[in-house]
């Protein structure tokens, strides 16, 4: 990794150091296990799975990456954390999916094969990296024309720093202190403008919600806390 590589070492670190407990269900990455089937549902309604080439960037240990490949997809998952992409391989052999791992940028991936996945997700990793727009260029790049690109992140409103992260992290203890600074969230405008930029066209956004009482997530209009957004390469 070179200093001006698109990463924020603290954040490889931080999520590194987590990486044995990131297949507890009810560990510190409960919270991606729970909203896990939501993100799959929100793909399927927008793309075909099965049979096709998905890369997952930022995978972490792979829980999205691996509900592609049990979905039928031939699913890569980067990530620049050794520590994760080792986890993510470890249970990958264990689960027996179509999985692969590799410790790469998606800027560096989208040099060696442009153009070469038939879909890219890209969720909750946007607001961790200095430049998320080379990024969503990047997912742009490696996604053939006419594939679909998923992106996750959370939106700078104020009531996202109240759920996301005074709610989840200090009162409701979901996540761990210190996963989110809310300077880095980005607003669905901002995600659709550097998307069009890059190429893309918004095909769909949904947001995740959250009920504190049963404690379950939902996808549904409320687009102020956490949303996934599709877009499309046109042919
Ligand atoms: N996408 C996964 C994990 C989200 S956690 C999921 O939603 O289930 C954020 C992940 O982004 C961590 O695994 C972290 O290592 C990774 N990450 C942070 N900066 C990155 C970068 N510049 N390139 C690749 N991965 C990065």
């Amino acid at each position: 990794m070179t200093a001006s590589d698109n990463v924020h070492l603290h954040e490889i670190n931080k999520f590194g150091s987590m990486a044995e407990r990131w297949w507890d269900p009810q560990g510190e990455f409960k919270t991606l296990h729970d909203i896990n089937p939501l993100r799959l549902q929100f793909i399927q309604q927008h793309a075909e799975i099965a049979g096709k080439r998905i890369v997952d960037v930022g995978c972490g240990g792979g829980i999205l990456t691996e509900g592609l490949a049990r979905l039928g997809a031939d699913a890569l998952g980067i990530d620049l954390s050794e520590e994760l992409i080792d986890i993510a391989d470890l249970h990958g052999l264990e689960s027996g999916v179509n999985t692969h791992y590799q410790k790469i940028s998606a800027e560096a991936l989208a040099e060696q094969q442009p153009e070469s996945f038939d879909h890219v997700t890209c969720m909750e990793m946007l607001e961790h990296v200095p430049d998320p727009g080379s990024i969503i260029s990047a997912c742009a790049r490696l996604v053939k024309p006419g594939g679909m690109v998923f992106f996750s992140t959370l939106n700078r409103q104020p009531k996202a720093y109240l759920l996301a992260i005074v709610a989840a992290e200090h009162v409701l203890r979901m996540l761990p202190k210190g996963t989110h600074d809310f300077k880095t969230f980005i607003k669905p405008s901002e995600l659709s403008q550097s998307a069009r930029s890059a190429g893309l066209e918004l095909q769909g956004m949904v947001g995740i919600e959250y009920n504190p009482f049963t404690k379950r997530f939902s996808l549904g209009n409320d687009i102020d806390v956490n949303y996934l957004a599709a877009f499309r390469r046109p042919e």
